[in-house]
């Protein structure tokens, strides 16, 4: 699969807000110019857009949601897929690292780098 790479520059305050809630420390926090969402999912993969933005050691990972048609962000808590790829070896597998209920192929399926 290639990746959607779709990317939303992200209110800086509001990004920070929501990382700090979510256990985020200062030297986490992202640049300014880095404050952006780079669309993580499959390409053609419907539904909204979605880019992690931290995670806190455990589930669930902080993400950030947005739609083509609208202003709107939304900053939610998801729990991370986990699929692992059974037609590897086992020390070669890697787990899928997009929310659980992602639509199309797993991050390990992906043919391209993200990038913005
Ligand atoms: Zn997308
Ligand atoms: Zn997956």
């Amino acid at each position: 699969m290639y990746l959607c790479n779709d990317t939303r520059r992200l209110p800086y305050v509001e990004l920070l807000t929501a990382m700090r809630d979510t256990g985020a420390k200062e030297s986490d926090y992202p640049r300014l110019y880095d404050s952006v969402g780079c669309c993580e999912l499959g390409r053609g993969h419907g539904d909204q857009h979605a880019a992690h933005k931290f995670a806190p050691g455990a589930d669930p990972e902080l993400w950030v949601e947005w739609d083509d048609d609208s202003d709107e962000i939304r900053y939610v808590r998801v729990t991370v897929c986990v699929a692992e790829d059974e037609t590897l070896p086992r020390l070669e597998r890697t787990a899928c690292t997009l929310p659980t209920d992602h639509g199309c192929g797993h991050s390990w399926e992906a043919r391209d780098l993200p990038h913005r």
